[in-house]
């Protein structure tokens, strides 16, 4: 556990060599600790580290660790119910996981209670894995085009997404790439809440190819605190 900081040491190393091997089309790279499972006091322990972002994937646990972790943001990574919207609407500063527009209907809503926009990633299943949350890129566009028109109160940073775990990462350079795709073909549709600027995708098996492929956020959790 106390290896922590090393840990976020050598990912930072890594992820400015991998940035260096991207040919110019990622650099800046943020680094969100994912902090499922883990307590608060590791989670402050890897803020003592320099980590300024933080991803969660279940609403319960951002409500419990909010107040006892040192002010940091806190993304919401992982699939989200509608009823649950509610209870993070005032604790992220942003929302990756955003695959449907009843989604966004209700994010826009609690959005606009709160006086806020909510910056949110559309979720790409760009592997079409059945097993995952996210849409295939057509509909990603045709999601974003809706959240457009019909959510005054979201703006679009960006695209998520996970890929399918292989233990060779080269396997899902493919599917990086289809994503960074869509993302430079969204940057063509110009409009005052499309404010491009996110491509989550890469974790601890995989950060490194994500990157060579544009990724200029990697969510990151086994590599800084170890196995779940
Ligand atoms: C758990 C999780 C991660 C981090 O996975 P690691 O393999 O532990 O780095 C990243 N993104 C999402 C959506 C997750 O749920």
């Amino acid at each position: 556990m106390s290896h922590i900081a090393d840990n976020i040491r050598e990912i930072k190393e890594i992820i400015k060599s991998a940035e260096q091997r991207s040919e110019g089309r990622s650099s800046d790279v943020l680094l969100v600790a994912v902090t499922k499972t883990r307590s608060a006091e590791e989670i402050n322990r890897a803020i003592e580290a320099g980590i300024t972002d933080i991803g969660e994937n279940r609403v319960q646990e951002i409500t419990e660790k909010h107040d006892k972790v040192a002010p940091v943001r806190w993304h919401m990574i992982g699939h989200l119910q509608t009823n649950k919207v509610k209870y993070i609407i005032d604790k992220v500063c942003m929302i990756h996981s955003v695959d449907s527009l009843k989604l966004a209907a209700e994010i826009d809503r609690r959005a606009g209670e709160h006086g806020i926009t909510m910056d949110i990633l559309v979720q790409v299943n760009a592997a079409g894995e059945e097993s995952k949350f996210g849409l295939g890129t057509q509909e990603a566009r045709q999601l974003a085009a809706d959240i457009l028109d019909q959510c005054p109160n979201l703006r679009i940073r960006g695209l998520m997404s996970i890929v399918p775990f292989e233990d060779d990462p080269e396997m899902v350079r493919i599917y990086f790439r289809m994503v960074r795709e869509l993302f430079e073909t969204l940057k063509e549709t110009s409009h005052p809440r499309l404010d491009l600027k996110w491509l989550s995708m890469g974790m601890s098996n995989d950060y490194k190819v994500a990157i060579e492929e544009g990724s200029n956020l990697v969510r990151i959790g086994t590599a800084i605190f170890g196995e779940r």
